[in-house]
């Protein structure tokens, strides 16, 4: 089986307050959902998904998405990646992780700071509510308020026969719903890893069903496979059959 190794040119250094060096994301990347992309391609801005508009970053919802980094699970080489592993575990990884996003709020992407609520999606029925914990101490380090208002709907197609019939069949899929009116508010979603985008998504409509203004995304790691990060230039094979 083939090894990889991020490409170590391809990302920003960033050391945190224990002296742990971590690779972040570097441009090019895609300007909606995050995607790294190849240099070539860095003039388009948008990742191939996103140019052929077959993204859940649909620009009405779900704004744009920033990530500090990638996400692998053969983290090699990439220590980001193994924290958030563990974090899902152990929430004492929370703090640590705590301080990356607050790097990315504070300077790498220092337009966040124009937001004005934090939220993370409802956690996994039986989980522990790691991203919970992990927001209140992002909170008061980056000042900007923190509401745990998103929550599961397993219920939620019952409570909808009640309203029209049109809004029931579109949110015949919805998993997410919002307990709290807002007045156009700029949220920030905030979770660890972005996959499919489908929670990033369902958590940002339901958002802007109670009221919110621009939602956009914030996660650790922006997931994929290895061999696209490859072809975006960022991993690179490795010697060995050793996995990390
Ligand atoms: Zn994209």
């Amino acid at each position: 089986m083939t090894s990889y190794k991020p490409v170590k040119d391809r990302f920003e250094v960033f050391e945190r307050s224990d002296g742990e060096v971590f690779l972040l994301l570097e441009e090019p990347f895609c300007k909606r959902c995050a995607d790294p992309i190849q240099e070539e391609y860095a003039g388009h801005g948008l990742c191939y998904a996103c140019y052929e508009g077959d993204t859940r970053v649909d620009g009405y919802n779900l704004s744009k998405v920033y990530a500090a980094s990638i996400y692998i699970k053969k983290s090699r080489g990439h220590n980001l990646s193994k924290e958030i592993k563990e974090f899902k575990r152990n929430p004492e990884y929370g703090e640590g992780l705590s301080e990356i996003l607050e790097h990315c709020i504070a300077e790498k992407y220092p337009e966040l700071q124009n937001y004005e609520l934090m939220v993370a999606p409802p956690s996994g029925d039986g989980e522990r509510d790691q991203m919970d914990e992990l927001l209140k101490i992002l909170s008061q380090d980056v000042e900007l308020p923190y509401r745990p208002i998103l929550e599961r709907s397993e219920d939620y197609s019952s409570q909808k026969e009640l309203s029209d019939k049109g809004d029931r069949i579109e949110n015949v899929e919805d998993k997410i719903r919002c307990t709290r009116d807002l007045n156009g508010e700029d949220v920030i979603v905030i979770d660890d890893v972005y996959t499919t985008g489908a929670t990033m998504y369902n958590s940002a409509k339901a958002l802007r069903e109670k009221g919110a203004g621009t939602v956009i995304g914030l996660v650790l790691g922006r997931d994929g496979s290895l061999s696209h990060f490859e072809f975006a230039g960022i991993l690179e094979e490795t010697e060995g059959e050793d996995e990390g």
